[in-house]
């Protein structure tokens, strides 16, 4: 397996592999229903779904920017060794200057802390403002399961402890040759990032995909974290669709690798890059 660096314009892009995630086949979803979710489980066809959690290091003309940072040391000795792989290409993390989230969830945004620290003491944290806002919302907290709250303490202890480093962004350019796209659905203000310029790009979609076979073979598939499984469904759909045709390079939270899409009859197909 690749973790680069890979070139796309003006950012040498590193893959930085936190460790392997691993959930119960029944959080598989499907938006069509009860039947539908049975038969992905039975095609599956294994007790447990295992996928890569990945965050990414960014070298560009403005120093280091990650894109996500991993779960830290809270998630168990599978996880957390982003920050080994950040210092094994050779970066510190007070030369951090800049943290994009894709969306606010533990194994994207627990590995910005050390503690009540920040574990990256000079960067500046790029938050989508769809996704702060709907988790500092108390009323959408008290309307979702209680062990699907993190996202919320997450929230609260960016403002506490980046405090007036936190910067809400929109869709579009966020800085040169890196652009915001919406991707939502898995939470609301999901977001990728699209690297690069011209026609050689990379598209980091973060958890627009969890399982590189299954979704891609059926993108009405999705898991019990997608907080609006119909949205994310649409959103999975757009995006493989949008990056098969335009030929982008593709990586992931939860995908080995670079990859690219290839279309398949109405289906699509991730292959190595
Ligand atoms: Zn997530």
């Amino acid at each position: 397996m690749e973790y680069g660096p890979r070139r796309f314009g003006a950012y040498d892009v590193f893959l930085l592999r936190d460790g392997v995630f691993e959930a119960p086949a029944e959080a598989l979803v499907h938006v069509a229903g009860e039947g539908a979710r049975r038969q992905a489980i039975a095609a599956w066809g294994l007790p447990a779904l295992r996928m890569d959690v990945n965050c990414f290091a960014l070298r560009g003309p403005s120093g280091v920017v990650l894109v996500d940072a991993g779960t830290g040391p809270s998630w168990g000795a599978h996880l957390g060794h982003a920050r080994a792989a950040l210092a094994g290409i050779g970066v510190a993390p007070g030369e951090v200057g800049c943290v994009l989230l894709t969306h606010v969830h533990g194994d994207h945004a627990l590995g910005l802390f050390d503690g009540e620290a920040p574990y990256f003491p000079e960067a500046e944290i790029l938050v989508p403002q769809a996704d702060l806002a709907f988790f500092t919302d108390a009323e959408a907290r008290a309307a979702i399961p209680k062990a699907r709250q993190g996202g919320f303490d997450i929230a609260a202890a960016l403002q506490r402890i980046y405090a007036g480093r936190i910067r809400p962004i929109r869709p579009g350019t966020v800085m040169p040759g890196i652009d915001a796209c919406p991707l939502p659905g898995h939470t609301p203000g999901h977001t990728g990032y699209l690297i690069g310029d011209g026609a050689d790009r990379l598209l980091l979609w973060a958890d627009m995909l969890h399982l590189e076979t299954l979704q891609p073979a059926d993108p009405d598939v999705g898991l019990v974290y997608d907080l609006d499984p119909a949205a994310a469904a649409r959103t999975r759909r757009g995006a493989l669709e949008q990056a098969a045709r335009q030929g982008w390079s593709v990586a992931g939270g939860h995908v080995s690798g670079f990859g690219r899409v290839e279309a398949v009859g109405s289906a699509y197909r991730i292959v190595p890059d």
